[in-house]
């Protein structure tokens, strides 16, 4: 049985001007901001309230098709493309900001809030929501949470897991749960919370949130690292953890990426050294002034050739968006840009951008390189062009042996963007067989007929590995 069968009885559910099976819908909504991947859906949706979720998820069980909960589409691994067609859940009228809790510092939202939204709204009654992903003037919470994404300000204040308290989720057989609560101590039962941050819509849909907010830090100030010698740049991120002090953000951008960011932006960044760290600190004043005073002396002691700090918020503004635009700058170069997001233990940084560049001669490819250094996190960026098949295979290569290099490191395939399509082939690498099983058994046991965004997370085949041992 399939979609047609059930038209009019998801149309009852949602109404008509809430169901679309058009030609230009299904197109829109074939494939996100992941490069080189497109699928038609049959249908896409958008309900109301969490009780048309349930009742479209319960309908779509019965008859065995599939459901792929759409954010904002801004995820870089394939996870809203609904690769084995059914329907697309979109969230535009589930979007509010449902209540601001000054008391038990919490925000209540549904998942179509954009992030920024969020953000800006308890900034103005002096509180904070840290994870900033760079997309957060486009991203909604339901991606954001559903991706477990980071931000800028990771180091200092980690990632989405770390601010969500509660959610109300639709099952994949439409049972509604509500986890979790406005609670600093809960211990009750597994924490099925966590479980849904980062499940990338295959476990069932979100459809509220509770976030946990903090004060918002005082003051904060930004400068800029330059140095002519990529290593000394890493060295400088673990000297800085080493003496104690964690940014609030720690960002690395080797000299290719300062080249087209500057093109882009046009805030005068340096493009003749090897790499710079954008480094901010927030907090009371007095504690940042000394940190950024001790950071300067670090940097330079660690071969900076010249330590810039931000003379007002403008500037100090202006340089955290044109590195929030990093890849939006590399985009314009090519007509595919593919980057990733491998990840290693922070001191592994050096290693792992040498590696990188290795990689990149070995391949004959022009590999830009930013990322958040303090978490070890960093976007490889290769700008291409997926018409230019030889060149594409070596980029396959060239990510696959990142990828490789990354486990090896003591690190990981993914530090935010998710698994999706993308990452699939890989995750036993991270994993191993016995860790994949868990994860098939949860699977199973919430949504024994695969609903739920099918064909995202686990592979069909997992990737051989490039070099066995190194
Ligand atoms: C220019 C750019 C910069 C970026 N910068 C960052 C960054 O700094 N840090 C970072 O972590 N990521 C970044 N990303 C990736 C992306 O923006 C994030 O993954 C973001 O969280 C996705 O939000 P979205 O609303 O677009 O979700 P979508 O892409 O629509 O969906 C993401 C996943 O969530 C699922 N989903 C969405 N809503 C729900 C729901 N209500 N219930 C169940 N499942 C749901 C989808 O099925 C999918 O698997 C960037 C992307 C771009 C294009």
């Amino acid at each position: 049985m399939g979609l047609h069968d059930v038209k009019d009885k998801l149309i009852a559910i949602v109404g008509a001007e809430n169901y679309e099976d058009s030609k230009v819908s299904r197109l829109v909504y074939s494939y996100d901001a992941t490069p080189d991947m497109q699928a038609l859906p049959d249908a896409v949706l958008s309900p109301r309230n969490t009780k048309e979720v349930s009742e479209i998820v319960k309908l779509c069980n019965e008859h065995k098709i599939p459901i792929v909960p759409r954010g904002s589409g801004s995820n870089l691994c394939g996870g809203t493309c609904p690769i084995e067609g059914g329907v697309v859940l979109l969230f535009k009228h589930m979007n509010q900001i449902l209540e601001l809790d000054e008391e038990n510092l919490t925000v209540t939202v549904q998942p179509g809030a954009i992030t920024l939204d969020i953000i800006n709204t308890v900034e103005a009654k002096g509180l904070f929501y840290p994870p900033d992903p760079s997309s957060m003037k486009i991203s909604t919470i339901g991606g954001n949470i559903n991706e477990n994404s980071g931000g800028l300000r990771g180091l200092k204040y980690g990632v989405t897991r770390d601010y969500v308290l509660a959610l109300e989720v639709v099952l994949p057989n439409g049972d509604i749960v509500r986890t979790g609560g406005k609670l600093a101590k809960d211990v009750a039962g597994y924490d099925l919370t966590r479980l849904y941050v980062g499940s990338e819509g295959t476990l069932g849909v979100i459809t509220e949130a509770t976030l946990k907010l903090v004060p918002k830090p005082e003051t904060k100030k930004v400068m800029l690292a330059h140095y002519q010698d990529l290593e000394a740049a890493a060295r400088t991120v673990s000297s800085i953890i080493a003496h104690k002090i964690i940014p609030a953000t720690l960002e690395f951008l080797d000299q290719p990426t300062l080249k087209v960011v500057e093109d882009f932006a046009q805030i005068g960044l340096p493009t003749d050294v090897q790499a710079v760290l954008l480094i901010e600190q927030d907090g009371p004043p007095e504690v940042v002034a000394r940190d950024m005073q001790k950071m300067a002396e670090l940097c330079k002691a660690e071969q900076a050739v010249f330590v810039q700090v931000a003379e007002t918020d403008a500037e100090a503004e202006a340089l955290m968006t044109a590195r929030r635009a990093a890849l939006s700058a590399c985009a314009r170069l090519k007509p595919t840009t593919i980057l990733e997001d491998a990840t290693v233990p922070r001191s592994e940084i050096a290693r792992m951008v040498r590696g990188i560049n290795k990689i990149a001669e070995k391949y004959q490819l022009n590999i830009c390189t930013f990322g958040h250094a303090g978490d070890g996190n960093l976007h490889p960026t290769v700008p291409t062009d997926a018409r230019d098949h030889e060149e594409m295979e070596r980029v396959e290569e060239a990510f696959a042996e990142i990828f490789e290099l990354a486990i090896d490191l003591g690190g990981t395939i993914t530090g935010e963007h998710g698994v999706g399509v993308m990452k699939a082939p890989y995750l036993e690498w991270k994993l191993g067989k016995e860790g994949i099983g868990v994860m098939k058994a949860i699977k199973q046991g919430l949504d024994p007929n695969n609903i739920m965004n099918p064909g995202k997370v686990f592979a069909k085949e997992t990737r051989k590995r490039v070099v066995v041992s190194r």
